[in-house]
């Protein structure tokens, strides 16, 4: 086995670990479940499968249905994030916590527990009120994030699938409860359509596996994006959205993620996950069908093999 130490070592390894991670996670493709709550993602083809690493000097890999768009869902919470925690600093953390939620990522369960203070702004809860920070600081809240977003990933194209942004709407009942309730708590400013209207437009983004590999480059540069070289947040905040990633990222089982895989990384119901090595990489993977916490089966595994195959991970 060839491991991966330096991006010099890049060309002679990862086209090759891409071959056989396609060839290995083939028998899984069709063992997940599309997510269909949102009625208009169970539409796709759950054989889809693609993969993109892109390195910080910009070199990309891709391999399968990588070029093909999806739906980013949960993925797009951390690019609101990043835009929130960009304006509100560490005060962003007497609205939302840090922690793991170890509870479904639309649980209201804990919630009331917990006084309206959602456990991490991975959830569903959390994301809610990071929308709703946007909504008080920006006139165009829902434009300002999609821009972002098209910023972040260097392509001006980028657009929400409205058929997946009005099923969001129709069937987003718990969403609205949650925000709702929230609101019960002073803990959403805005008008809580207004907010949710913010939410269910970035989870409706479609990307696909380059353009997300490389909006998440500046979080393995320490917060500056290598390709344009501007800076999206300081060094230290780059460290703790990283944190985040790893201890929630992947809902109640970001500790099986943390342990199979080993990188921070970000996941959502369109079957997207996107993960980064500092100082190295950003890997994306896209399969429809997910697990039972709502992960993507084959695109787990594969970023399972991929730091197995590479020995390139966190720890
Ligand atoms: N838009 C989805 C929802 O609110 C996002 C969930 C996800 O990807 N986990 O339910």
């Amino acid at each position: 086995m060839a491991y991966l130490n330096s991006l010099e070592e890049a060309n002679q390894i990862i086209p090759s670990v891409l071959d056989e991670i396609k060839t290995e996670i083939a028998p899984l493709l069709n063992k997940g479940k599309v997510a269909n709550y949102i009625p208009e993602l169970g539409k796709v083809d759950p054989m889809k499968f693609g993969m993109a690493v892109r390195l910080l000097d910009g070199t990309t890999y891709q391999i399968g249905d990588s070029q093909t768009n999806f739906s980013v869902q949960s993925i797009s919470k951390v690019f609101s994030l990043t835009k929130a925690f960009g304006v509100l600093k560490d005060d962003l953390w007497k609205r939302v916590g840090k922690e793991p939620s170890g509870n479904p990522f639309n649980s209201l369960i804990q919630l009331e527990n917990e006084n309206g203070k959602p456990r991490n702004p991975f959830i569903n809860a959390g994301a809610i009120v990071v929308a709703d920070v946007i909504c008080s600081h920006y006139d165009e809240p829902l434009n300002t994030i999609l821009d972002f977003i098209r910023e972040l990933a260097n392509n001006k194209q980028l657009k929400m699938n409205i058929g997946v942004l009005q099923s969001e709407k129709k069937f987003g009942n718990r969403n609205a409860a949650l925000a709702h309730f929230m609101k019960s708590y002073d803990n959403i400013e805005s008008d809580v359509n207004e907010v949710l209207d913010c939410y269910f437009g970035h989870c409706s983004m479609e990307m696909n596996c380059v353009d997300l590999a490389t909006a998440f480059l500046f979080l393995s540069n320490h917060g500056v994006h290598p390709i344009s070289g501007k800076k999206y947040l300081s060094a230290s905040q780059a460290k703790r959205l990283n944190a985040l990633l790893l201890t929630c990222g992947t809902y109640d089982s970001a500790g099986e993620f943390a342990f199979k895989v080993g990188m921070p990384g970000k996941s959502g119901v369109g079957g997207g996950i996107v993960a980064i090595i500092p100082g190295l990489l950003s890997v994306s993977v896209w399969s429809p069908g997910l697990d039972k916490h709502g992960n993507s089966l084959a695109g787990t595994k594969a970023l399972e093999l991929f730091t197995t195959k590479t020995a390139v991970s966190i720890f």
